[in-house]
């Protein structure tokens, strides 16, 4: 098949832009008339510092990053800073204690993880499904604890945060792996985000840490060297060799993002999209069903069920093998929860979405 008779709702890693494809195949042999490509450069040459130098100029930009945060290139996924985190930061004071709001999996395991380190409190009694966000009313937040942590977008459950905890004054950490770039961030309110690339910033590989400057160096004495921040930051994302080509990648996303009208150009396309689709499930109210709650649902991705609310498991069998046959791939739920998924991340287009949406109303047509 031919890549435009394709359309990729995968939940990561994920659909790119055509255009940073295209440029990067055009750079593939010889990147910049140098003979090489990105991926047999030294990370010590001025060619690579110019592509990393680039990149960081761009996402500062695209972000508004404030001078006191810096920018790390590392690697070992979401779920390397699933360690990384309380390793570096549950130092910052003596109870070695964080504050996790657990909303879906991710953040779930995030916490199991950080339970080896220190003490970890869960600011409301583990929710039974994840389809909703407690109101912050009800959590019990610790003045003392050393962080408080969260995932701005749960990608297996749909669950978005459409505001940002407020923390009194404690770091604020949080995981936008799946919704970094996709709509404007006050950069300010946080302590620590980190995004793994693979959904909306490029290929996987590298992941983004952008940490204020004074919770850098407190790591605790068994924190891996590698893991540790300020050896990190120390180094400019070099303390190992980096992941070059993901950099690379990285820095033409962020190209195209600003050539599109950056995070806030995004936002308006991306609320545009989710709605189009949640519009569709809440318009058919007795054929698809969306368990998220109308004020958590996510805009990335879209979990949703056929027949009844908990699935008919042939109908959606049907879906998936009639989309395949459309040329949708990826639409099926995790693994976990089972059910549909869409994910539409910034590289998905609004013609993507439309021609997803004329389908699920001819399949409602069709099946109902
Ligand atoms: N956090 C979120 C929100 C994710 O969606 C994922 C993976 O999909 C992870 C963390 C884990 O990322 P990785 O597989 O890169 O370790």
């Amino acid at each position: 098949m031919n890549r435009d008779q394709v359309i990729n709702f995968a939940p990561g890693p994920a659909k790119l832009p055509q255009e940073v494809l295209e440029q990067a195949q055009k750079d593939m042999l010889s990147y910049n008339n140098l003979g090489i490509s990105v991926m047999e450069m030294s990370h010590r040459s001025s060619d690579f510092s110019k592509i990393i130098n680039n990149a960081e100029n761009l996402l500062r930009e695209l972000l508004q990053i404030p001078d006191n945060y810096k920018v790390l290139y590392l690697q070992g996924g979401g779920t390397g800073q699933f360690s990384a985190v309380p390793l570096n930061l549950l130092n910052l004071k003596e109870g070695h204690t964080a504050d996790y709001i657990v909303t879906g999996a991710w953040s779930a395991k995030a916490a199991k993880e950080a339970e080896k380190y220190g003490k970890v409190n869960v600011v409301y009694p583990k929710l039974d499904k994840y389809t909703t966000i407690p109101d912050p009313s009800t959590w019990t937040l610790n003045p003392d604890a050393s962080y408080v942590y969260y995932c701005a977008n749960e990608t297996i459950h749909g669950v978005e945060f459409q505001f940002v905890p407020e923390t009194n004054g404690v770091p604020l950490v949080a995981d936008m792996s799946s919704n970094i770039l996709t709509r404007p961030v006050d950069i300010s309110k946080f302590g620590l985000i980190y995004a793994g690339a693979q959904k909306n910033i490029g290929c996987a590989g590298v992941t983004l840490v952008i940490v204020r400057e004074d919770l850098i160096g407190s790591a605790m004495k068994e924190c891996p060297s590698v893991l540790d921040y300020k050896n990190q930051v120390g180094m400019n994302s070099m303390f190992n060799t980096p992941p070059t080509w993901s950099i690379y990648i990285m820095g033409l996303v962020f190209q195209w993002l600003k050539t599109l009208g950056g995070a806030a150009a995004m936002e308006d396309i991306n609320r545009k999209k989710s709605e189009a689709v949640y519009s569709t499930i809440d318009s058919l109210p007795d054929f698809y069903f969306c368990p998220v709650d109308k004020a958590a649902r996510s805009r990335m991705n879209v979990p949703f069920r056929i027949g009844s609310p908990s699935g008919d498991e042939t109908l959606e069998k049907r879906f998936l093998e009639e989309a395949q046959k459309r040329g949708f791939v990826s639409l099926k739920g995790h693994r976990s929860v089972g059910g549909l998924r869409a994910s539409l991340y910034n590289a998905v287009t609004a013609q993507d979405v439309d021609a997803l949406v004329t389908f699920m109303k001819e399949f409602h047509q069709a099946n109902q």
